[in-house]
């Protein structure tokens, strides 16, 4: 039961993604979430450690989206520099919006991965897809209310994830 909310993979930040192992494994895109995954909620625009990542990431032929539940300004302030597909609002952990965004990016879930810091939004929508999903730690300690509401459970699932997986 809990598996259905375990990450593919749990890293510390999305600067540990290794473009080539996702390339051997026939995964071409990526879609990040963007708030405690590229940035705190707080921080408006990518800094410039985001900006190359961004850029490394489509050199190397990823295709890059960006699938917030975030309001629309701070998706369209936040991406603007970017030069990425978005999308606002997405509705997360409902399908609706990431399926659009895989249909904007041309690609079918197993050939894409989900890059999130929340197992109820953005794992959870990933893995019912089918695809491939990366858990990372939250940038900073500071959420949005609601979120820091679900983070007790998610400690659960995630020590329960890390337990077996270090079998
Ligand atoms: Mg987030």
């Amino acid at each position: 039961m809990i598996e259905r909310f375990y990450p593919n993979e749990y890293i510390d930040s999305v600067y540990e993604l290794d473009i080539n192992k996702f390339k051997k494994k026939g995964i071409s895109a990526f879609v990040f979430d963007i708030d405690n995954t590229l940035a705190p909620f707080f921080v408006k625009i990518p800094d410039g450690r985001v900006r190359r990542f961004f850029e490394r990431l489509k050199k190397n032929g990823m295709s890059v989206g960006i699938l917030s539940n975030n309001k629309r300004k701070r998706v369209d302030i936040f991406c603007r520099e970017l030069n990425v597909i978005y999308e606002y609002k997405a509705g997360k952990p409902g399908l609706r919006g990431l399926k659009k965004m895989l249909k904007r990016l041309e690609t079918k879930p197993s050939s894409a991965a989900l890059i999130g810091d929340q197992i109820f939004t953005d794992i959870w929508c990933a893995n019912r897809l089918g695809m491939y999903s990366v858990l990372v730690k939250p940038i900073c300690k500071k959420d949005q209310f609601v979120t820091w509401l679900k983070r007790g459970i998610e400690g659960y699932v995630i020590n329960a994830y890390v337990k077996e997986t270090s079998k």
